[in-house]
């Protein structure tokens, strides 16, 4: 299949902290994040531009932090360098596997990896590079879900697509609820209103202002993003 049949070219990939814990409590399960790298080269060898966002849950999370008493700025700061850690841990697993990639992180850390810069980023991944941007957005009282949608905007991505560990959006926790009912489709608006739990509501209404189209599918289904970059439709779409 050619690079022309690419339904979507440019995507930002929003992989959550616990995506990568596996069965496990905290830190990186290593199977989990070398099949994950793994599926990411594989698109990344379609010819897909992708930018990579990572949270920080599985090592420290702001607001849990500040919950046993913590000022919420350091706690969130703590939450910020996590994600630095995970990314620092995505580009040493994609190197390892051939594909180029370069973090670039919302505070300046020069000996670490890169700040961000927009146009750079988009530079390195017309070149075929994955960028991670870690950080992510700088700043305390965000969350990694906002600054994927803010990066996702910023590089023109044609998709923000958010790796969950359930299969797309439900009306209910399909976990707890078995009547759950799963959507194809949503508007922003109805993500909103109805309290989906999909991402948090900043990240959301960004999205929305910016027509920014929003895939949410399961990351353990293995070859959900080639099929996706494919014009299969698999999870939701929030639009
Ligand atoms: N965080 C922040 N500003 C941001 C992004 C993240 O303060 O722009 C902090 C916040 O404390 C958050 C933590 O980093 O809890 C880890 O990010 P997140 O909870 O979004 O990670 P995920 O749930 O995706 O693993």
């Amino acid at each position: 299949m050619s690079e022309n049949e690419l339904t979507y070219k440019r995507l930002l990939l929003k992989l959550s902290g616990e995506a990568l814990m596996g069965s496990g409590d905290y830190g990186i399960d290593n199977a989990v994040i070398e099949r994950v790298a793994g599926e990411i080269r594989d698109i990344v060898k379609r010819g897909v531009e992708v930018g990579l966002v990572i949270g920080g849950g599985n090592i420290f999370r702001g607001i849990s932090l500040s919950a046993s008493g913590m000022q919420r700025s350091n706690a969130d700061y703590m939450g910020m360098l996590a994600t630095v850690m995970n990314a620092l841990a995505m580009q040493d697993t994609l190197e390892r596997i051939g594909v180029p990639a370069k973090v670039m992180s919302a505070i300046p850390m020069a000996p670490v990896c890169e700040a961000f810069d927009r146009r750079k980023a988009l530079a390195a991944m017309q070149a075929g590079e994955v960028v991670l941007f870690a950080a992510g957005t700088g700043n305390p009282y965000f969350t990694t879900d906002s600054a994927a949608s803010l990066r996702a905007i910023e590089i023109g991505a044609d998709i923000m697509l958010k790796a969950t560990k359930v299969d797309g959006v439900y009306s209910d926790d399909p976990m707890k609820n078995p009547d759950a009912e799963r959507y194809e489709t949503l508007s922003y608006d109805e993500v909103v209103e109805r309290k989906l739990g999909v991402m948090d509501t900043t990240a959301v209404v960004l999205c929305r202002d910016q027509q920014m189209p929003l895939g949410v599918f399961d990351i353990n289904n293995e070859g959900a993003l080639m099929k996706i970059v494919s014009g299969e439709r698999i999870g939701t779409i929030v639009q």
